[in-house]
Order: structure tokens, then sequence, then C-alpha cells
């Protein structure tokens, strides 16, 4: 359409500087972290064949029904565009025989994802995710290392939240969980509504999910998963519990979690911000026992989250405290410009955040630039060289480069 006005496309958007300077701020400190515990950087393609997700999140869930962007490429192939990352993570971990590696392998990631869901706030079409997953080992002290990780990167970020956590067993503990469920859902069918009652056969446990009034009704006198856990999910339910209280860890078990995907077996956890509004989930996880080999590999249990990037800045304040210094190189004329530029890299080269003046602005509108950048330092390239320390206000020359260094750098 020549002269409309390009937009960017519905349920997305561009991350402007000041946005960029936060996520970064994040993703520093999701790195440190999770690096600290052996997670290590792990990616895999944004699209994937559709079968990966298909088989892998599952064909009754919303995701695969609904929102995947699943597009054929010019060789007739079905692919998909990632709507999260544990498939993928799983998909990779059998391609590469990761299994033959020292379990656990433990991989993080961070990066864009895609549903087609309708956009409001804090629900976007692509928004971008930071996760970790451990495959290879069922460790109980994994699932209570995860969400104490994911509790500690939310509390950094200044993210007010409460976790929910329960446990959904093995498959034939679910499969007859979920007969028994059925069951009483079809007693009660004609109170249900039209969305749980359409779901009793492919996905009874999404009824608990439900905002509708009789159907919640329902869903008070239900039966529970937690209740039929067999001896050993249950005491692994209990381990995971034990690890969490030890450590101070707050959370509420919620017997109906149901988190929208149908890989999980045993602990799920999410953690939810009353500052998001209807979007409350700011992150979520759990353990995937069956994924590995229902992706062609060999047994393998696994565990994991992931955590949306926008809903964390909506919802924290990351990277807000740094106090790293931050200078701006003024020149009092063009002769000085070559000076100025020297230093401005050497003050880079010992980590000092340094811009120069790039667009001829007269020495008072440069020292506004320097407030507008929050310059901690503003170093003035003229005859002599000075330095002015923002906070003390104090401003004086240095001999040599060495000395202004020293005044500048941490
Ligand atoms: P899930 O894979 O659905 O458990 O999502 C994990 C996290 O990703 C959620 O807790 C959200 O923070 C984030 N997330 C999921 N879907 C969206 C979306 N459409 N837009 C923005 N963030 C999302």
């Amino acid at each position: 359409m020549a002269g409309g006005k390009l937009q960017a496309p519905r349920g997305t958007f561009d991350v402007l500087p000041q946005d960029g300077e936060r996520r970064e701020a994040l993703r520093e400190a999701s790195d440190e972290l999770l690096g600290l515990a052996g997670y290590a950087p792990f990616e895999t393609p944004v699209f994937e064949d559709t079968e990966v997700f298909a088989r892998g999140v599952g064909q009754s869930t919303d995701i695969v029904q609904k929102e995947m962007f699943t597009f054929e490429d010019k060789g007739g192939r079905s692919l998909t565009l990632r709507p999260e990352g544990t498939a993928g993570a799983c998909r990779a971990y059998v391609e590469h025989g990761m299994h033959k590696l020292a379990q656990p392998v433990k991989l993080r990631y961070w990066g864009p994802f895609f549903r087609h869901e309708a956009p409001q706030a804090g629900r976007y079409r692509q928004f971008n995710q930071i996760g970790a997953e451990a495959l290879g080992s069922d460790d109980p002290s994994l699932d209570a290392e995860l969400i104490l990780l994911l509790a500690e990167l939310l509390a950094d970020a200044e993210v007010e939240c409460r976790l929910r956590l329960s446990s959904l067993g093995n498959a034939a503990t679910r499969a007859a969980y979920g007969d028994e469920l059925r069951t009483y859902l079809r007693s009660r069918e004609d109170e249900l509504s039209d969305e749980a009652r359409g779901r009793i056969d492919a996905n009874p446990l999404r009824a608990f999910d439900s905002d509708h009034e009789s159907t919640r009704a329902v869903m008070a006198g239900a039966p529970l998963l937690v209740d039929r856990l067999d001896p050993a999910d249950a005491e692994h339910f209990a381990e995971v519990r034990a690890f969490l209280d030890d450590a101070g860890q707050e959370y509420d078990l919620d017997p109906t979690l149901v988190r929208g995907l149908d890989y999980y077996t045993r602990t799920v956890f999410e953690f939810d911000s009353p500052a998001l509004g209807a979007q409350s989930g700011v992150g979520g996880g759990g353990r995937y026992d069956g994924l590995v080999e229902q992706l062609g590999g060999p047994p393998t249990p696994g565990v994991g989250w992931a955590a949306g990037i926008e809903r964390i800045l909506l919802a924290g304040a990351p990277g807000e405290a740094l106090g790293l210094p931050v200078a701006y190189v003024a020149v009092t004329a063009p002769d000085h410009r070559l000076t100025a530029f020297k230093i401005t890299d050497a003050l880079r080269g010992r980590g000092v955040k340094a811009q120069m003046e790039q667009a001829g602005r007269s020495m008072k509108g440069q020292l506004k630039q320097a407030d507008r950048l929050g310059a901690t330092h503003v170093v003035v390239v003229g005859e002599q060289i000075e330095v002015k320390d923002m906070d003390s206000g104090e401003q004086g020359p240095v001999a040599d480069i060495h000395e202004l260094l020293e005044r500048v750098a941490l």
C-alpha cells in the first residue's frame, strides 16, 4: 500500500534503547546466576519441524491447537516458529546424543518465542524468555535448585511474586486419575461450560482453569491428583518440598495448578506477580520425565522453567542500581577531537561506559548531554584535560592519561 503507515506486526514490539539497557542488565544478571549453578549457554533454531511441538508440547494443548505460527517452506516441509523452548532442547539432546555426557546436562537459553494469542498488556505474539533445563537426572534437588534460581532471579529483578507448587505424578497415575476425573465430569456434564465439556475426553484437567461459575463449583468437589500420587512420586514431591522449606522458600500448594503444556510429570510450579494484572504468570515450569523418550530418545528425566522477559521488565526494576561509572568526554574546540577520541577509547578499555561529543554541541549543550546520559564524570578536553566529578561537583586538571583513568575508573 503506497504511502501507508508502516508498523510492527500485531502483537510484536520494538525494543527501544532505554528498554534495551534494562534487558541487557537482566540478561547479564541471569547469565551470572545460572552460570554459577552450572547451566551452560545453549541455543536452538527459532523454527523447528512442526512435529517437534506436535509430539513434544501435545496435540490437545491450546498452544498446538490454536497458537502456533506454522508455515510450509519451499520444499513443502511443515515448520513452526517455536512457541516454547523445552521441546527443542529435548530434540537437540537426542540429536546430539547428550545422554552420553555426564548427567545432568544443564542448559540455559534466552531468546524469542512465538504464539498466535490475542495481544494485550504483557501478552505478545513474539515475546522473549529466559529458560533453564536440567536433563538426565530425577534428583529432587534439581527441581528445588531450579525453583530457587528462578526465585532469586525474580527477587534480584525486584519482581514481587508468589510461588504456586504442585505435583502431577507419573503418566500411569495421571491416566488413571484422568479416567476418574472424566467419570466425575460426565456425571456433572450439564453444569459445565461448553469449553470444559468439549475437553472432557482430550484434556479434562483444563476444567480446573475455568472462569465459568458453575464449572468452578463442579471443580470444587472434583477428585485431586495430589491425593492419588503413587508412593515414589509422593516421596519425590516431599523431598522437593524439604529442600525448599530448608532454604526458607515460601510457596502455596495448589493442587489445581495446571500448566498449559502436556509434557509435565511430577513437580510443576508457577510464579505469579500481582503487578501484572490479568497476565500474571511471570515464569514457570516443572519436570518432564517422559519428553525425551517421546521425541525418540532414551528414557531420560528432565526438569526446567521459562520466564517471560517482558513480564519481568513490566513487573520489576532489574539493573537499576548498578552504579557503574559513566564518562562523557567533552571538547572545548575541534582541534582536540583526536585526543578526546583516544581518551574515550582508553576509558572503555578500563570498563568505563564512555562517549565523546559527536554532534557539534556548544560546551553548554555538551554538559546538558552529559546530564542526559547520566554521566558520573565529565572529561573536558582542551589545552589541558580536566575531570569533573558529577557527584561532588569538584573539577580539576589531570597530569596525564594514567591519572585520568585512576580518577574515573572504579
Ligand atoms: P509458558 O511456557 O506458557 O509456561 O510460559 C512461560 C512464561 O513465558 C510465562 O510465565 C510468561 O512470563 C511468558 N509468556 C508466555 N506466553 C507469553 C506471551 N504470549 N507474551 C508474553 N510473555 C509470555
